[in-house]
């Protein structure tokens, strides 16, 4: 089925341990997705859904495969721990798909590896669930991310606050190499360890800068756009990561580990779901710096490469200069997004003062982020002075700054709609509708969970018949706390 074609396991034997799954009691299939299996070129043809269960449950491996667990350390909530790892998840082996881009393809709980600690290597059937839901949404926003290839139940309890059903999660990565996976090397000194990781990461993910003379360097601010550009299209969404720690953080660029994660509905600069960040450290606002702090962990890394390098005279006194350069770089995304979400075909830091002013009114009227920005839509070419709007001061200077600005642009009315309709989606995965997805799955009932998929396949397109699931919630339907669940 899988045509495997391993690299990470021919890395020195200390990248990695081998083991294999544990062997699921009776496992059974929530979800395959055959589309996304078919851009990969697996072929699936002719599987029973039996075949299917044994393969994503871990119970069957197939020829090819070399299973291993990961070695990663990483900066949790700021406290630097030297050896995380795969503790509940494991590498089936990579495959190369028909576009010529290889892919990890792994199992997030099928049980224990040298990495679990306390852990018991499984996954709660909520979090498979959750995961599903929001990486494949996010990719359909156009957003990378790690994806879902398939759910399915272990028909195991697990024990986590209370007893619950457990689910194997398949996830497909462009690579599971996290700044972690850095960190663990440098922190033993091994820096040929780190060399090594770093030349396969390159080769991997950027080959374009084999040939540079300061490819390390290169690499370090090829990551570092990667990741901001990323977290600046997180923020166009409402999206908050809730545990960018550095080991949850991927040098592919692709948004990774879904865990307490959650779009926000009504907007607020400080919006945290997470019930472990009690301090607001990855806070929907902060997101841009914390990405910097984690990108300033991986550039201590590879200093020594770099400085190594002819023709660099990069120095670790340098670091806090790139970072400065590389803030600028993530406001620019991050204005250049916002912008398109207002109709402005190319903000610049001139646009910062209007786009603030409206979020700053969204937070102070408790508004809706995503529905907001589709009322707006409706209010482009609209001369009527009359909208649903609350006309409070902020909102009347916003609006007439926001009417000049798109006039002087020059664009036409449809232009700027569709400009907006492309950049501003009209469903998002809200967390009242995974709540109840999650709730029924845990029931054996999987219409909700298919249900959104097939609608947040299209968030861009209005499509009608789900016009309940472009609702904010209502007050007793607020989800106000995520949880790992881990
Ligand atoms: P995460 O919350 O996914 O970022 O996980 C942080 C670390 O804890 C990683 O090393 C995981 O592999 C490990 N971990 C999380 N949950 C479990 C579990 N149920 N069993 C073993 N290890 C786990
Ligand atoms: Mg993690």
């Amino acid at each position: 089925m899988f045509n495997f074609d391993n690299s990470y396991i021919k890395l020195p034997a200390d990248f990695y341990q081998a083991v294999n799954p544990s062997s699921a009691h009776a496992p059974e299939l929530i979800a395959f997705n055959t589309n996304f299996a078919t851009e990969l070129g697996i072929d699936f043809d002719g599987l029973t859904e039996k075949e299917l269960v044994e393969i994503f449950s871990g119970q069957k491996l197939l020829p090819g495969s070399t299973p291993i667990a990961m070695a990663y350390a990483g900066h949790q909530f700021g406290n630097f721990v030297p050896s995380l790892g795969d503790g509940r998840a494991i590498l089936l082996g990579e495959i190369v798909a028909p576009d010529g881009q290889r892919y990890d393809i792994q199992l997030k709980g099928a049980g224990q590896t040298s990495f679990s600690r306390r852990g018991d290597g499984r996954s709660a059937l909520g979090p498979v669930i959750r995961e599903y839901i929001l990486s494949e949404a996010m990719n359909a926003l156009n957003i990378p991310t790690t994806r879902a290839l398939a759910a399915v139940t272990s028909g195991e309890n697990v024990r986590r606050e209370e007893v619950v059903p457990g689910g194997i999660f398949t996830r497909v990565a462009s690579s599971h190499i996290r700044i972690g996976t850095f960190e663990y090397f440098a922190c033993r000194d091994d820096f040929d360890a780190v060399k090594q990781l770093a030349d396969y990461a390159i080769n991997r993910h950027y080959p374009e800068l084999k040939v540079s003379e300061t490819k390390y360097y290169d690499f370090f601010i090829a990551v570092s756009k990667r990741k901001l550009s990323l977290v600046a299209k997180w923020m166009s969404v409402g999206f908050i990561h809730g545990v960018m720690n550095t080991d949850n953080s991927s040098i592919s660029g692709e948004t990774i580990d879904f865990g307490p994660c959650a779009f926000m509905d009504h907007f607020s600069y400080d919006k945290v779901f997470s019930s472990i960040d009690r301090d607001g450290r990855y806070a929907y606002q902060n997101q841009g710096n914390i990405a910097l702090w984690n990108l300033s962990s991986l550039v201590h890394c590879l200093t020594p490469l770099i400085s190594s390098e002819s023709k660099n005279d990069f120095t670790i006194d340098n670091v806090k200069e790139e970072l400065d350069t590389l803030l600028e770089f993530f406001i620019e995304q991050w204005l250049e997004l916002m912008g398109k979400k207002l109709g402005i075909l190319s903000a610049t830091q001139s646009d910062q003062p209007l786009i603030n002013l409206w979020l700053s009114y969204l937070e102070k009227e408790n508004l809706d982020f995503t529905n907001s920005f589709q009322d707006l839509i409706h209010l482009v070419g609209n001369n009527n002075t009359q909208n649903q709007f609350k006309q409070t001061t902020e909102f009347e200077q916003f609006y007439s700054s926001w009417k000049q600005r798109l006039d002087d642009q020059g664009s036409d009315v449809h232009e700027v709609k569709e400009l907006m309709s492309q950049n501003n989606p009209v469903f998002i995965p809200r967390n009242h509708q995974v709540e109840k997805a999650i709730e029924q799955a845990l029931e054996g009932n999987y219409n909700h969970f298919h249900k959104l998929n097939k609608v947040l396949s299209k968030p861009f397109t209005f499509q009608e018949q789900y016009r309940d699931l472009i609702k904010a919630p209502l007050k007793e339907e607020i989800v106000h706390q995520t949880f790992c669940g881990t």
